[in-house]
This record gives C-alpha cells, structure tokens and sequence, in this order.
C-alpha cells in the first residue's frame, strides 16, 4: 500500500492577515455589521460575504441572501449570480417577494431546482431599471466575468456599485479566479469595473468594502499574473525530474509538467508581489 501523508501535512500554512485586508469589528453580540452607504442603502457583512439593502417608503429591496446573513436580511430580493452561497438564503425570506434577475440565472435557476433559490419572477437582458419610492438601483449584464448571469447593482445617488466575486478588496481572489467561468472574460470585467464611476465598491465577500484604488490593485495582480503565467512553461521541460519508473505513465508525465509550472508561476508571482513592497 502507498505511503499517504496526513492532510495536515499536505495543506499549507498561511500568513497573517495585514490590516489593508480587515474590515472594522464586529459586535460579537450581533454577528454582523450594517454599513450606512447613504439614502437608504446599507451593506452588511459578517466579514466573509456581503450583501445590500434599500430601504424605501414601502419596503425594501434586498439584492443577494447569503445563507450566513439569512437572519438579518428583511424582503423583495435582486439576484446577482445563481450561485447558492450568495442567494440560497432567499426563500426564507418570507412572503411572495418579486425576484429580479438576469435571464441567464433564471434559466440556470430552472435547472438547478433548488427550493432554497427559487426562480427569479422578472427578468432581463442588457438593464433594467428599478424604482422604488424615489429610489433607484440601475441593474445591467456586461456578460460573463464570474458566471453566465452575474449582474452589476449601481446605486448612482450613492456612488455605490454592487458586482459579486470579481474584486476581492485587500486579498488575492478566491482560488481559480474565484472560479471564473470565462477566464479572459473575467480579466475584461476588472478592466470595465476599473474605468466606471463610483465611490464604494460592495463585492459581496471579505471583511470591507472597496474603493478604485483596490479595484486598480486588482488590475496589477492580474498583470503580474499574466507575465508570470506566460514565463513559467519555459521554465521547465515535461519529464524533467520525473521519477524514471513513471516515464511510460502519460498522464504522471503531464501532470508533473503542469505542477512544476504551476509552482514555477506562484514562486514568480510570490517575488513580483515581494519586490513591490506587498509582502
Ligand atoms: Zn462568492
């Protein structure tokens, strides 16, 4: 039998969160914090996702129901991506709320059958427009950055713009790109996140919210990934230092190719960040 390390020996070891990375404390009390973004906007978090409300005369509009926030989160819902850690909070929410999302979600939505994301009631396309007691939240599809459907949220009065898992404010984001169905479409949407108009970024994870200058850090990361990624396959050879008995095993042959450039690529990435003074 092959000798398999313990998973404590296989996983890595991580650093410590700098301070550009925290978001203001939450009460312990209340597991979340609301932050005011003005004339009846407000975020909330519990330092790992994010979602919005609007607040209006008669009710209130909530755009994502992450389950970890489903307790604070009040009615009548907007969906940004299908995704359920973002909105598979939405059915407990009570009532018969109007759920407003891209058409590609909806259809994503219908198949999934999930009863805890219930399929979205209006659609659209390209933008839609939503208005509620002199409010107003501009929804619009600029296509696949994250997943088919995932939509941006602007608030234009409070200069707020609401785009889930494409920025990641103080961190790298999540693990393959935060897994982006379009990888150079994914690259393309920080681009046009970091040429729009807007104060205050609600990316719908991690501890803060965002401004441009962390959008603008997002667009050199992705950079310094490119140039990286572009040098490391001719840093190494296929078969270079694999194990003689397992030359004849095509997929070890590849697969150890694939590992050495990926590690070659993070070592590289790992100084590029080091010599800008992240590290
Ligand atoms: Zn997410």
């Amino acid at each position: 039998m092959p000798q398999i390390a313990p998973i404590g020996e296989q996983v890595g070891k991580y650093m410590t969160i700098p301070e550009s990375a925290k978001g203001p404390a939450i009460d312990p009390a209340k597991g979340h914090r609301i932050q005011d973004l003005g004339q009846g906007l407000d975020m909330v978090t519990e330092n790992v996702y994010q979602s919005m409300f609007l607040v209006y005369d008669k009710g209130v509009v909530v755009i994502d129901a992450p389950p970890s926030l489903a307790t604070f989160i009040p009615k009548a819902i907007v969906y940004s991506p299908s995704h359920i850690d973002h909105i598979g909070a939405a059915s407990g929410r009570g009532g018969k709320p109007i759920i407003i999302a891209h058409e590609e979600t909806k259809r994503l939505l219908a198949r999934a059958h999930d009863p805890n994301r219930p399929v979205p009631t209006v659609t659209f396309k390209d933008s839609y427009v939503l208005k509620v007691g002199g409010k107003r939240l501009d929804l619009s599809y600029h296509g696949n950055g994250h997943e088919p459907g995932n939509i941006f949220i602007a608030a234009p009065a409070q200069r707020v713009l609401m785009v889930v898992d494409v920025i990641f404010p103080g961190w790298m984001p999540w693990r393959r790109l935060a897994l982006a169905r379009d990888v150079p479409g994914y690259f393309a949407q920080v681009e046009q996140i970091k040429a729009m108009d807007f104060d205050v970024l609600v990316s719908g994870h991690v501890a803060r919210t965002g401004t441009k200058t962390d959008v603008a850090t997002q667009s050199e990361f992705i950079n310094d990934l490119k140039a990286a990624a572009a040098k490391a396959p001719g840093t190494t050879k296929p078969g270079e230092g694999l194990n003689s008995a397992d030359l004849g095993n095509p997929w070890a042959y590849f697969d150890n190719y694939i590992d050495r450039v990926t590690i070659q690529c993070g070592n590289s990435l790992t100084q590029m960040v080091a010599t800008a003074g992240g590290v």
